[in-house]
């Protein structure tokens, strides 16, 4: 890892590169071990720049945006943890579109969006990833999703060759882009939105922002919903309705306010979230027959 760390010194700044940098302070679960080397290239430069070396050093890499759906083992990470976030964040508006970079964050976007009265992007005013992670993952909520408004992405591929991905190319799904396979990192993206009434905008904002402040546990540590929807069922509904809501495995919990997010109760660890998604998995398929697969991303060693 020496070797790395003198490679990525060349071109980053030795304060945006630390070692042994505690994950618990990069992911929303506040859970994690240490990461090796965690570096936070400046632009899109550093960035691409810090993925060759990875590369071509064969050093294991992972790309962090807010790490909002994302469980970090308790053993953290052997290798170079590469955060893009405030770091690479510009946005600029240009009539009906947005063009923002990969470490915007989607809810930043979202009121830029409203602030300009471009209608579209509602349903990711309360969704706490980046740009670059949302497109990842095609997040989405209330019927919107990343699918509808990119047209565009910029990506580095597997040969460190920057290239503009359409729309048509992502294969976007629920929770899923072609980015998961294709082993590409997202540089930025172009959204088009629609020209729309600000006062709307503002009114459908403030009424899903309370849908979420009613329904979710914003007030603890979480990733958001852990299970992906089966067809034809809510996982939120089914763990509830089998009586699992504020179920505890050490200081990981089933949320009173919505059962299918595990929260951090202040203790907890990576061990003790798994143990309660198996646990869940279990009774679930116990119950209904149903096999849940989880929605948020694993990094480093589970047992
Ligand atoms: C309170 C709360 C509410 C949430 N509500 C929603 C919701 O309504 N809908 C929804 O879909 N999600 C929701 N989420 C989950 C999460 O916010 C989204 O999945 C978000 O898109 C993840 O972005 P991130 O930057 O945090 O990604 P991270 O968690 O940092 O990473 C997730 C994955 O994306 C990859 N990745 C990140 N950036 C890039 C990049 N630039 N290039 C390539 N790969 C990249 C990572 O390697 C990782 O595999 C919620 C989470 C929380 C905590």
């Amino acid at each position: 890892m020496e070797k790395i760390v003198e490679h990525l010194k060349c071109r980053i700044d030795e304060k945006y590169i630390l070692k042994g940098e505690s994950m618990a302070n990069h992911t929303t679960y506040k859970i994690g071990g240490n990461a090796d080397i965690f570096v936070i290239p400046q632009n899109k430069e550093e960035l691409i720049y810090c993925i060759k070396v990875c590369r071509e050093n064969r050093a294991e890499y992972f790309i962090l945006g807010r790490g909002s759906n994302l469980l970090v083992s308790d053993d953290g990470f052997r290798g170079v943890i590469i955060n893009i976030e405030d770091n690479i964040s510009k946005i600029e508006v240009n009539d009906d579109e947005i063009y923002a970079e990969a470490g915007a964050g989607l809810i930043n976007v979202s009121y830029k969006a409203y602030i300009n009265s471009l209608s579209g992007m509602e349903f990711a005013c309360g969704i706490p990833g980046t740009v670059g992670g949302a497109v990842y993952m095609n997040a989405g909520a209330y019927g919107g999703e990343m699918k509808q408004i990119v047209t565009e992405v910029e990506a580095l591929d597997q040969n460190n060759e920057v290239k503009v991905i359409y729309n048509d190319e992502m294969r976007f799904d629920y929770r899923y882009s072609a980015i998961q396979d294709a082993n590409y990192v997202v540089l930025s993206v172009k959204i088009k939105l629609t020209k729309g009434e600000k006062e709307e905008i503002k009114n459908i904002r403030e009424r899903l922002r309370l849908h979420r402040q009613n329904g979710q546990p914003l007030d603890l540590p979480n990733a958001g919903s852990v299970f992906k929807r089966p067809e034809g069922h809510y996982p939120g509904k089914m763990i509830e309705d089998a009586g699992l809501k504020g179920y505890t495995i050490g200081g990981a919990q089933i949320s009173e306010k919505h059962a299918n997010f595990i929260v951090n109760t202040g203790d907890a660890t990576a061990k003790n979230v798994i143990e309660l998604i198996k646990y869940i998995q279990d009774e679930v398929y116990n119950l209904y027959g149903v096999q849940l697969k989880v929605e948020v991303k694993m990094l480093g060693e589970f047992e």
